[in-house]
């Protein structure tokens, strides 16, 4: 699954959400999540990302490795 990442919080668009097939994009106050199981990996999403927050997971730098989990966490709790 794609996972977004730290430059995320608090950017204001939502391009990536606009594009995603399933809409398994789910929104906090300032940040957005991406549902892992829900995912199909279709990669439109990635270049949507003006601040480049989005990975696949196999991808996710070494620095942002905790965000695979925070998005499976927050994507059940939103
Ligand atoms: Fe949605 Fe495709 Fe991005 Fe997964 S890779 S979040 S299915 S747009």
């Amino acid at each position: 699954a794609y996972v977004v990442t730290q430059n995320c919080i608090r950017c204001k668009y939502t391009d990536c959400v606009e594009v995603c097939p399933v809409d398994c994009f789910y929104e906090g106050e300032n940040f957005l999540v991406i549902h892992p199981d829900e995912c199909i990996d279709c990669g439109l999403c990635e270049p949507e990302c003006p601040a480049e927050a989005i990975y696949l997971d196999d991808e996710v730098p070494d620095t942002q490795q905790i965000f695979i989990e925070i998005n499976a966490q927050l994507s059940e709790q939103w």
